[in-house]
């Protein structure tokens, strides 16, 4: 069981632990009890880390920044670089000397596939080692209450999105799911979604038999997070939200550099808090939730009333766009009561980081100004004024990207009891 989070990111603030190096007798950690081999496998996550946020970078940088001994680092580096996961680069002229040779890492060394799973079909993306979309795949099909469909669709499109991206399969480190409801991704069961009407839906295991490859799955929202942490805005960020607005409403937590995903994955449902006692019947079958209020069906349904006639999603963007009256208060008036959620929430979590992303950020300023000012305005102390807050450009694969990235942080975590984890070290070096 993979019961928190092992990313590299999340063990970023550790220095290396050198089995052959002094001082490790000041380094506190469970991990000192680990094998040699399982301390060289953490060295290797941390180096591999290191080159990924700080490349490129020397040799010398690379036993400074991560208190491993030279010779240490010169191995390990030794290794990656046979495996092709580590290249070295040309670097700037140095006044005189040897101008000294940095690392980086090959971003095609390896390959992930990203599914974003809707109610109304899939979205598969296939990625480097950056998070860089080589080939993107559409497919329409019904999954709502019918998890067989999905995982049929879901072989499908990994075998076309491989063809598309001309990706030698040896290559491919594995599949990451994303979807909404509460997952449990520690055996990559899907719980309960209301979206897609499942229940105790397995994923994972029937998946990884068809496709011969390890597949992790989590909540969309939480792989957004995960995405932020891997390549996004939040790649240096400790404690850091990603607030995801649209149909529905859903926060990812990330506290320490770990995913906060709460006892049984339920964590941050924040759609579905009840703000207005009796309110409008929410999807998830209660009254009053956030999302009921202001989610995008909420949106389109307000301006239809005010405009007599159905609204769709484009017509919505539009009216807004043109600076549509009606649509204006609607927007407004949605925007300060997100935004006072929001805002309780950052008083409750204290973030440095908010970034607020989903296809509602299409709506743009007349929606997410008044979610901003009650941030800034009504949160405690001055809790608010420090957030950061950032809107992120949407597209259409965000969230399989965003899925892809489980398999990225997986790859290059620590070796755990299920086999599927640290990939990357197991399978055959790459194809040159
Ligand atoms: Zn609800």
């Amino acid at each position: 069981m993979r019961a928190k989070d092992r990313s590299p990111a999340a063990r970023s603030s550790v220095r290396g632990l050198d089995p052959d190096g002094p001082g490790n007798s000041a380094v506190e950690s469970p991990m000192q009890r680990g094998s040699r081999s399982l301390l060289r496998d953490i060295n290797v996550s941390l180096l591999i880390e290191l080159v990924r946020r700080s490349g490129p970078i020397s040799r010398a940088e690379l036993a400074r920044q991560s208190g491993l001994s030279a010779p240490t680092v010169s191995t390990i580096v030794g290794q990656l670089l046979e495996r092709g996961i580590f290249i070295e680069v040309a670097t700037a002229p140095s006044n005189g000397g040897r101008p000294p040779v940095l690392l980086s890492i090959d971003p095609s060394a390896g390959y992930v596939i990203g599914i974003k799973l809707r109610g109304d079909g899939l979205t598969t993306v296939v990625c480097d080692l950056d998070a860089q979309v080589l080939a993107t795949e559409e497919a329409s099909v019904s999954l709502v209450g019918d998890p067989a469909a999905a995982i049929q669709a879901i072989e499908q499109e990994t075998r076309r999105a491989l063809r598309a991206a001309a990706v030698p399969r040896s290559k491919v480190l594995g599949v990451g799911i994303g979807l909404s409801g509460v997952i449990d991704s520690s055996r990559g069961v899907c719980n309960f979604s209301h979206l897609l009407q499942w229940r105790n839906a397995d994923l994972a295991k029937p998946l990884q038999r068809r496709l011969r490859l390890p597949v992790w799955v989590d909540n969309d929202v939480k792989t957004l997070a995960v995405a932020e942490k891997w390549s996004g805005d939040a790649l240096s960020a400790r404690d850091f939200v990603t607030l995801s607005v649209g149909r529905g409403i859903g926060l990812g937590i990330v506290i320490n550099r770990s995913l906060y995903r709460g006892a049984t994955g339920g964590s941050g449902e924040f759609g579905h808090m009840i703000v207005e006692p009796g309110g409008p019947k929410c999807e998830c079958g209660r009254f009053g939730c956030l999302e009921a209020l202001v989610g995008e069906d909420a949106l389109r349904r307000r301006v239809g009333e005010r405009h007599g006639r159905d609204v769709t999603r484009d017509q919505l963007i539009a009216l807004a766009t043109a600076g549509d009256g009606a649509t204006l208060e609607v927007l407004d008036s949605a925007g300060r009561k997100l935004g006072l959620a929001v805002a309780n929430m950052v008083t409750l979590l204290n973030p440095e980081l908010l970034i607020i992303c989903g296809e509602g950020t299409d709506l743009g300023n007349p929606f997410l100004d008044p979610v901003v000012t009650a941030v800034r305005e009504q949160t405690f102390a001055d809790l608010g004024r420090q957030v950061e807050v950032k809107v992120q450009r949407w597209g259409n694969d965000v969230w399989a990207v965003g899925a892809a990235t489980l398999v990225l942080r997986e790859s290059f975590s620590l070796p755990g009891p299920d086999e599927k984890s640290h990939a990357i070290w197991h399978r055959p070096g790459p194809e040159r």
